[in-house]
């Protein structure tokens, strides 16, 4: 069985593979749109969807706003 020729990066999300030099390079999934690879980017990611949607409805705006 013979190993990949070339490096590949292979997203921890989707599980796409990419062997473009850039996505290996840097972890980038051309699938997800975002840099699964990294770590600490992945982490944002996932947070950030993880995060429950808020309507938009602000109920505690009250009269202080910036100056
Ligand atoms: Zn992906």
């Amino acid at each position: 069985m013979a190993s990949d020729p070339w490096p590949s990066f292979v997203c921890p999300e989707c599980g796409a593979e990419s062997w473009h030099p850039k996505d290996v390079e840097q972890g980038y999934c051309g699938r997800c749109h975002w840099w699964t690879g990294d770590p600490a980017l992945y982490a944002m990611w996932k947070e950030e969807r993880a995060r429950p949607a808020e309507a938009g409805t602000d109920a505690s705006a009250t009269g202080s706003r910036p100056a």
